[in-house]
């Protein structure tokens, strides 16, 4: 059996039919790994589709959401870690496929999984972090940095930004508050 029938959509009752539509959620086991990176999704992840299926003119609008967990190792400390990842796309599988449009209708399914495997490859994080403020390997001693030596390095900061860490911290004076629109209103006291 042909382990990535998992991703077919039976369509018998959709095709030529526009303006019906179909509405599916299922849970798979990933059969092949997305990705080859940092970050990848491997073989034999649990995955949840949310999967809307329009028959339209020309075919079958699919829209699709997954839900899954990915494995990465982080690009700052080098750490194992996993994270929740989720990524959604929408295709058309066309009846007579031309060349802007990659994918068709085989018989009475759709296959899912050349999109879904771009939509999720594209999507998986090129330098993935354990944690945002992740500080890190010292350097010198290749040892996890303590986060206050992280904090410490701000000093070296350009002033700039070492006024918008000190705005971001909330200790920052009204007067000095930098006019950037693009951040948060300061609370009042
Ligand atoms: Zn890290």
């Amino acid at each position: 059996m042909n382990a990535t029938r998992v991703y077919e959509e039976n369509i018998r009752d959709l095709a030529n039919r526009p303006g019906e539509m179909r509405e599916r959620s299922r849970v798979i086991s990933v059969p092949e790994q997305f990705g080859e990176a940092l970050a990848v999704v491997p073989a034999g992840t649990e995955m949840e589709l949310e999967v809307r299926l329009e028959s339209v003119h020309e075919g079958v609008l699919a829209s699709v959401k997954a839900y899954t967990t990915l494995q990465a190792e982080c690009g700052r400390c080098l750490k194992e870690f996993a994270t929740p990842f989720q990524v959604e796309f929408q295709e058309l599988f066309a009846y007579t496929p031309t060349e802007a449009d990659d994918y068709g209708v085989h018989g009475d399914h759709v296959d899912l999984e050349p999109p879904l495997r771009d939509a999720v490859v594209l999507a998986l994080p090129f330098q993935p972090m354990c944690r945002p403020d992740c500080p890190g390997l010292d350097p010198e001693s290749g040892e996890l940095r303590e986060a206050e030596a992280a904090v410490e390095s701000d000093v070296d900061l350009d002033p700039r930004w070492a006024a918008l860490a000190r705005f971001a911290a909330g200790t920052v004076t009204a007067d000095e508050k930098p006019d950037s629109g693009e951040l948060p209103e300061s609370k009042s006291k």
